[in-house]
C-alpha cells in the first residue's frame, strides 16, 4: 500500500468540508484576492440594494477551491437575504427545481454549483425562471393534464462551474454577470492562511505561512486543509506553535509536492515527459493516457500547469518545458534528443 497521501484537488472529505466551513468568509471584507471579481460585486450588490431589486443572475467560473461557493455566500449577506443551495447532479427533475424556485423569497440567492452538469430538461425550465421569474408546472395527468404558469417572487441564481465551456449557450446568455477565478499568488494565500490560523486559535509564524501557501497550488481550500495537517504535527510533534521546520517537516511527511502540484498535475507532466518525450502531443491523447476528460485537464488542470510554467501551448499541441523536467528531477540530457 502506498504510504502516499493525495491532495486532490477534487477530492475531499467531511472534515475538510466541516473545516471549510468554519474557515468561510461571510463578507467581501474579509475574502482575499481576486480584486476585480471583488470590486466589481460590489457595486451591482450595492446596486441592487439600491433600487431594491434582485441582483442579476451571476455565473462564477474557476477551478475548484477558489472561492465560488464563498462568493455566493457573501453576495446572499451582503444583500440581506436568504441563500438556498444546490447542485446541477442533485435537480434531476424538474420538479425539484421547481420545489425550490417557488419556495424562494423575494431577491433570494440560489446557489447551483455545478451548473454545466443540469440536465437539460431542468436547465430548459432555468431560462424561464431566469429570464421572467415564471415557471410552467403540469398538473393533472392524461386528457385532463394541463400546464399553468406560475410566478415566482425575484430572485438571483448565482451559478458555478469549473466547466463553463460545457455550458450551453442559451444558458449562458442568461447570466448578466460573468466572472471568472483566477489562482491565488503566494502573498494572498500567505494573508489566507494567517487569517484562517487565527480563526482555529493556532500560532503560526510568517515563514510558516509562506512555506504552505507556496505548495497550495494556488488554492484557499488546499492551503486551510494543509494548515490543519500541519497544525496536528506541531501538536504531537512540537510545542503546538507551527514553526518553519515543523511545515517543512509536516509537508514532507505528508508527500506534499514542493511546488504545489497534485497528483494528477504531476500525472500528466510525467506522461507527457515518459510517453511524449515531452511533446508536443494533443490535448484528447495526453487525456487517455492519464485516464481524465479532456475537458478537466484544459479547464482545471492546465491553467495551474500553464500559470506555474510547467506547460506550454503550442499549434502542435501541449509542451512540457524544462521547468516541468527539473521539477520532476528528470534529467533531458539523458536523450540527446531531448537536449535544449
Ligand atoms: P469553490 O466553491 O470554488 O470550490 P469554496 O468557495 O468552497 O470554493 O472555497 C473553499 C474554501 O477556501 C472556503 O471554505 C474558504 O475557507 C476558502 N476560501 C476560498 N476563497 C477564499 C478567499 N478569497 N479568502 C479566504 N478564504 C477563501
Amino acid at each position: 500500500m502506498s504510504d502516499k497521501i493525495a491532495f486532490r484537488t477534487n477530492n475531499w472529505d467531511t472534515e475538510d468540508k466541516e473545516l471549510d466551513r468554519s474557515l468561510r468568509p461571510a463578507g467581501f471584507r474579509e475574502f482575499s484576492g481576486q480584486d476585480k471579481v471583488v470590486d466589481n460585486l460590489r457595486v451591482f450588490v450595492k446596486a441592487a440594494k439600491m433600487r431594491r431589486e434582485a441582483l442579476d443572475h451571476v455565473l462564477l467560473h474557476g477551478p475548484p477551491g477558489l472561492g465560488k461557493t464563498t462568493l455566493a455566500n457573501i453576495i446572499a449577506n451582503e444583500l440581506g437575504v436568504n441563500l438556498k443551495l444546490s447542485s446541477g447532479p442533485v435537480l434531476d427533475k424538474p420538479g425539484d427545481l421547481a420545489g425550490i424556485l417557488t419556495n424562494l423569497e423575494t431577491n433570494d440567492v440560489l446557489f447551483i454549483d455545478e451548473i454545466h452538469r443540469l440536465s437539460p430538461v431542468v436547465e430548459e425550465y432555468l431560462y424561464s425562471a431566469m429570464e421572467d421569474y415564471t415557471i410552467d408546472i403540469l398538473i393533472d395527468k392524461g386528457p385532463s393534464a394541463r400546464s399553468i404558469q406560475l410566478t415566482l417572487n425575484p430572485f438571483t441564481l448565482v451559478g458555478a462551474t469549473t466547466r463553463s465551456g460545457l455550458l450551453t449557450s442559451p444558458l449562458r446568455a442568461r447570466f448578466g454577470i460573468t466572472c471568472h477565478l483566477q489562482y491565488y499568488n503566494a502573498d494572498i494565500l500567505t494573508d489566507i492562511i494567517l487569517r484562517a490560523a487565527r480563526i482555529l486559535n493556532v500560532s503560526i509564524i510568517a515563514e510558516a505561512a509562506v512555506e504552505i501557501a507556496s505548495r497550495s497550488r494556488g488554492t484557499p481550500r488546499i492551503a486551510n486543509a494543509l494548515l490543519r495537517r500541519v497544525r496536528d504535527f506541531a501538536q504531537v510533534k512540537g510545542d503546538g506553535t507551527i514553526t518553519l521546520a515543523i511545515t517543512r517537516y509536516a509537508l514532507d511527511a505528508l508527500n506534499i509536492d514542493k511546488h504545489g502540484l497534485d497528483e494528477m498535475d504531476n500525472r500528466i507532466l510525467r506522461t507527457v515527459i515518459d510517453k511524449f518525450h515531452g511533446g508536443p502531443v494533443g490535448l484528447s491523447t495526453i487525456a487517455t493516457a492519464v485516464g481524465e476528460d479532456a475537458g478537466t485537464i484544459e479547464e482545471v488542470y492546465e491553467p495551474f500547469l500553464i500559470k506555474e510554467g510547467y506547460i506550454k501551448r503550442t499549434p502542435r499541441g501541449r509542451e512540457v518545458t524544462p521547468a516541468a523536467y527539473v521539477n520532476m528531477g528528470i534529467s533531458r540530457y539523458k536523450d540527446p534528443e531531448l537536449l535544449f
